[in-house]
């Protein structure tokens, strides 16, 4: 076993983690949405339609940047056109798709999520709404390569949310931060007018997010 098959059998273990936590922590229902991490120049990926607790560590899927399978045998996702679009275009090393309530229900009232809460900043600033296109489409891909400009993170018209990061880990918890601000914005539209924060305060909050934390060791 190379280091190569070491390191592509870790991120499969990690993606498959993601996968499930995405369905446990009630941002998918069933197999809905899916997950990818970069490895050199491969892609590791959920299968299409598979529920996420059946995946185990002989069904590692990892495609090329043009999308050809070279390890696994199952059918990667749908949207591996969006996967691979936001790789070819980003420094990203790790995608996480889903179809999270609150995210959904927004992203069929409004063209950009109102700025109701500074974690926004973690993001890139103001989330946008791609325009509905077809899942799995290139059309799909295209859109959200658009709303992401200068953003880690969209929503997906009448579809979900797609954030990526450097890790799975803040993919996945900028995906869970995604979907508390959307809850926290219909709960507040759903009684009176959210106050919103102005652009600069966004940055600053972005800056402060990106320079805190604890130190590296
Ligand atoms: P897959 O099961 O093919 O990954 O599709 C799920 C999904 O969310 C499509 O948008
Ligand atoms: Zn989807």
């Amino acid at each position: 076993m190379t280091e190569h098959d070491n390191e592509l059998r870790a991120a499969w273990a990690e993606v498959v983690a993601t996968a499930r936590r995405t369905a446990a922590e009630g941002l998918v229902v069933g197999t809905s949405g899916n997950v990818s991490a970069r490895v050199g120049d491969l892609v590791v990926i959920t299968p299409s339609s598979v529920r996420y607790e059946d995946l185990g560590p002989d069904d590692l899927l990892a495609v090329d940047l043009d999308g050809v399978t070279r390890a696994g045998r199952l059918r990667p996702s749908s949207e591996l056109p969006l996967h691979l679009a936001v790789y070819r275009a980003t420094d990203a090393r790790a995608i996480v798709h889903t179809h999270a309530p609150h995210a959904t229900a927004v992203s069929t009232l409004v063209e950009e999520l109102p700025p109701v809460h500074y974690i926004c900043g973690a993001l890139g600033g103001i989330i946008r709404v791609a325009s509905y296109a077809t899942y799995g489409s290139p059309e799909l891909a295209e859109a959200a390569l658009t709303a992401l400009r200068d953003r880690t993170g969209c929503l997906l018209r009448n579809h979900g949310t797609v954030v990526y990061a450097d890790t799975l880990a803040t993919a996945y918890d900028n995906s869970a931060q995604l979907e508390w601000m959307c809850r926290v914005w219909l709960a507040a539209a759903a009684v009176g007018t959210p106050s919103l924060l102005p652009p600069e305060e966004i940055a600053l909050a972005g800056e402060m997010l990106r320079a805190g934390g604890q130190p590296k060791t």
